[in-house]
């Protein structure tokens, strides 16, 4: 495990004047060196041959790494190239799709924005709901075995990204049917489904509100963008009649493909804000200084109104890429053009400011 007094050494030997912003390159790199290019901070992008057009296309990255594979990351070499940069890493959804929490926390000796400590909090379906329990949050039910299932389940992998291999049951039957099913068209293995997380199906629309919270502000948590998912095959089954979907007998799937902004009824925006403050209250508890900078609760918002979060993102979410220029809720707290990518980098610059990178990085 990486100590804050490693980073710490690390940092203390950064020339402050020259620091930059780096991340991998996809999920929202583009919105982060977007953000830092408008804050005036340079830019590092690790990215793998294939995608260099975006930055060709768009001009934000000041300085390229071609990689064959994101795991090089850990690779002392180009940690020592990232270091003599002054780079901070900036965490996003790839980084915990592509390395695992052990490798994020105990080979990365490079600054990273955040708190390395609560990675274990999210990494864990089991901890993650304590601390949103904790936080007063209302979480959808969930089932220990199969048997104990008594109404619509979602059937979530361990470790699945992006919704892939989830699939719906109504009982301990249809489950077995449809593991067995996918199990056959090789989309998951045995242990997945020995290892499944069981979550009451909640009905309702998603929401995904994208908070920043700042530890060099007093711990405020700004709600800054909100938007919902564009996932197939889920938002393409209701496009053909009933009967045809019974007939092909279709799994949904959740890969996503993009995101759509989105404006809450204003009466849930206060509900919303306790929330994120809530959340973020309950992560000091349990791993101080809390959550530094961007995160994302995924909800379901039933019918009655009641919001229900299924999962926390303790990073930026590409969700916040809708806001890349400006969005209402970023509009109403900054005026134009604040969005996640540069809030992000206005907080390194402020810290650098007040002498507090220290305690924004992990
Ligand atoms: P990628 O680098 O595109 O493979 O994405 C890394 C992780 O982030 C995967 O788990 C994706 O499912 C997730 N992800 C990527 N883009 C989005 C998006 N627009 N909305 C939600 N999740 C995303
Ligand atoms: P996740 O991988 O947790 O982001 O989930 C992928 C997708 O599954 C979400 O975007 C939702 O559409 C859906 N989903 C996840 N959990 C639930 C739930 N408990 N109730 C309803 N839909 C859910």
């Amino acid at each position: 495990m990486i100590e804050a007094q490693d980073v710490q050494r690390v940092v203390d030997k950064y020339d402050l004047s020259k620091i930059a912003v780096c991340t991998l390159g996809s999920h929202s790199s583009l919105n982060i060196f977007k953000g830092a290019k408008d804050e005036g901070i340079r830019t590092v992008c690790i990215c793998k041959e294939k995608d260099a057009i975006m930055y060709q296309k768009y001009p934000v990255a000041d300085e390229l790494i071609i990689v064959n594979d994101f795991t090089e990351l850990l690779s002392e070499n180009l940690q020592e190239r990232l270091r003599r940069l002054n780079a901070i890493l900036i965490p996003h959804g790839s980084f915990t799709a592509y390395l695992s929490t052990e490798q994020l926390t105990c080979s990365l000796k490079v600054p990273m924005m955040g708190n390395r400590k609560l990675l274990h909090w999210e990494a864990n379906r089991k901890s993650q709901e304590e601390w949103l329990r904790q936080a007063g949050l209302l979480l959808p039910a969930t089932f220990k075995s199969p048997d104990d299932i008594d109404r619509l389940v979602i059937a979530k992998l361990q470790g699945a990204k992006g919704g892939r291999g989830y699939f719906l049951a109504n009982s301990a039957k249809e489950f077995n049917k449809k593991a067995d099913e996918m199990i056959k068209r090789g989309l998951i293995t045995r242990q997945d489904v020995e290892t499944v997380h069981l979550q009451e199906y909640v009905l309702g629309v998603n929401v995904y509100p994208s908070y920043f919270s700042s530890t060099i502000d007093n711990g405020d948590v700004e709600l800054l963008s909100m938007d919902r998912r564009y996932e197939t095959a889920v938002d393409s089954i209701g496009k053909i009649p009933a009967s045809e979907q019974l007939e092909i007998n279709i799994n949904p799937t959740y890969t996503v493909v993009g995101n759509f902004p989105l404006v809450l009824r204003e009466s849930l925006l206060p509900e919303v804000m306790r929330m994120g403050e809530a959340v973020h209250k309950k992560a000091v508890e349990l791993a101080p200084p809390g959550i530094i900078g961007p995160f994302c609760l995924e909800t379901v918002i039933t019918d009655d109104l009641k919001i229900y979060t299924f999962e926390i993102s303790a990073r930026i979410v590409a969700g916040t890429n809708i806001g890349i220029g400006t969005s209402p809720y970023a509009y109403l707290r900054y005026g134009e053009n604040m969005y996640m990518g540069r809030r992000i980098a206005l907080e390194i610059k402020n810290a650098v400011k007040q002498k507090q990178l220290q305690n924004i990085i992990a």
